[in-house]
C-alpha cells in the first residue's frame, strides 16, 4: 500500500481507464477475452500493423477457429495463413504451445501467469496481456510502446533497451494495477503508445489523457526520449536466385539450411553472385534442362539482422527435374507459403502462370 502512494504513476490510472473506455478501437480480437483470440492478434502484432494483422487474425480464425483445431492443422496450412508475416517459428510455435494446452490441460487455457509463460513461444510479454486481459491479473505486458510511455511521463532518459530499465518498469506499473478492469488497463496503456505517444514523429500531447501528468511534456523532452541501444549493423549475404519455370509451373523447394527462413519453400538459389555461365553449370547439376535465360531483378530484403540482396535469373526449362517441387500459380495461391522475401522477385517480374 505504502508502494502505492509513493509511485507517482499511480495518477495515470484513473485517467488512462476513462480514456480507453471512451475511445477503445473496435478490434476483432477485443470482441471477447478469449485467451487464444488474445494470444494469436498479439503474437501476430508484434509482427506488423493493426490494419494487416486483421486480415490476418480473420482468416486465421475461421480455418481455425479452436484451440483443438490449431494443435491437429497440418503444418502446411498454418504456414499458408502465416505467409507475409515473416518469423515463420512463431506459428510453429503456437502451434506447440496449442498441443501442450490439449494435452497437459485437456484443451482449456490455464489461467495461471507461470503456467501461460511456461508454453512455447510465450515470453514475458505475451504472459503478461493473456494474464490480465483474459484473467485480470495484475501482470503489465511492457513492450516497446509502453516502455515509451512510462519513460516519457517519468522523464526516464535512461536506455530502454536495458534488462534493468525494463524490470523497474515492469515492477513500478505492477504496483499501481487497480482492482477491477486490469485487462483493460492493459490495454489503454498499449492503446496508448500504439495511437497518442506514438512511435515514430511528434507524440500528440494534446489528445493525450496523461499530458498534465507527464514529465517529458512539462520539460519538452519527448524527442530525446526513450533512449534506445544502437543497433548492430545487419550482415549482408549476396545470392543468385533462379526463377525456374517449365511449362506453366515454377520451381521451388524447402530450405534446408539453419538460421532464417528454415524449413520454408523458396525459389532455388545458391551463395553469392553468378555469372550467367556459372548459372548454366548449377543448373545442370540441379538436373534442370535451360532453354532461355535472362536476368531480371536485383533484389534486397531485409531480416532483422541480416540483409540479402539477390541477383535474379529468369530461366525457361525444358524439362522439370526431379531436385524440385514444381508449382502451377494456383497452388502457389492456395496451398504453398511462400516467404515475401522470394514473392516479391515474383512480383517484380509479374511471372504469369497459367493454372
Ligand atoms: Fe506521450 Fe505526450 Fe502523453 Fe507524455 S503527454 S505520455 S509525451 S503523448
Amino acid at each position: 500500500m505504502e508502494k502505492n502512494i509513493k509511485n507517482p504513476l499511480k495518477k495515470i490510472v484513473q485517467p488512462l481507464l476513462l480514456w480507453y473506455a471512451e475511445t477503445a478501437r473496435e478490434l476483432p480480437w477485443r470482441r471477447d477475452k478469449e485467451p487464444y483470440h488474445v494470444w494469436l492478434s498479439e503474437i501476430m502484432l508484434q509482427q506488423t500493423r493493426v490494419e494487416a494483422v486483421k486480415q490476418y487474425y480473420l482468416r486465421f480464425m475461421a480455418q481455425l477457429p479452436t484451440i483443438k483445431a490449431l494443435a491437429e492443422a497440418e503444418e502446411a496450412v498454418l504456414l499458408k495463413l502465416w505467409e507475409g508475416l515473416g518469423y515463420y517459428n512463431r506459428v510453429r510455435n503456437i502451434q506447440k504451445a496449442a498441443k501442450v494446452i490439449m494435452e497437459q490441460y485437456g484443451g482449456v487455457f490455464p489461467g495461471d501467469y507461470e503456467a501461460i509463460h511456461s508454453l512455447p513461444g510465450i515470453g514475458d510479454y505475451t504472459a503478461g496481456a493473456i494474464a490480465s486481459i483474459c484473467f485480470e491479473q495484475p501482470t503489465p505486458a511492457v513492450d516497446g510502446n509502453v516502455l515509451r510511455v512510462i519513460s516519457r511521463l517519468t522523464n526516464d532518459a535512461r536506455c530502454v533497451d536495458l534488462p534493468l530499465v525494463k524490470r523497474e518498469i515492469t515492477e513500478k506499473l505492477r504496483e499501481i494495477y487497480p482492482k477491477t478492469h486490469r485487462g483493460d488497463f492493459t490495454q489503454a496503456l498499449m492503446e496508448l503508445g500504439a495511437i497518442v505517444c506514438v512511435p515514430n514523429g511528434e507524440p500528440k500531447c494534446s489528445v493525450c489523457p496523461l499530458q498534465k501528468l507527464c514529465l517529458a511534456k512539462q520539460q519538452d523532452t519527448w524527442d530525446q526520449i526513450p533512449l534506445k541501444a544502437k543497433k548492430k549493423a545487419r550482415r549482408l549475404e549476396e545470392l543468385t536466385v533462379f526463377i525456374f519455370r517449365c511449362g506453366g509451373k515454377l520451381a521451388l523447394r524447402k530450405r534446408t539450411q539453419p538460421g532464417v527462413l528454415s524449413g520454408m519453400l523458396e525459389l532455388p538459389n545458391t551463395a553469392g553472385f553468378l555469372s550467367e555461365t556459372e548459372m548454366v553449370k548449377t543448373a545442370k547439376a540441379w538436373g534442370v534442362s535451360v532453354s532461355d535465360i535472362e536476368l531480371c531483378a536485383h533484389e534486397k530484403h531485409v531480416f532483422t539482422h541480416i540483409e540479402w540482396h539477390m541477383r535474379c535469373y529468369f530461366v525457361t526449362c525444358r524439362a522439370e527435374g526431379d531436385a524440385f517441387l514444381w508449382a502451377s500459380e494456383n497452388e502457389l495461391n492456395q496451398q504453398y507459403a511462400l516467404p515475401s522475401a522470394f514473392k516479391k522477385i515474383l512480383r517484380e517480374r509479374q511471372t504469369e502462370l497459367p493454372g
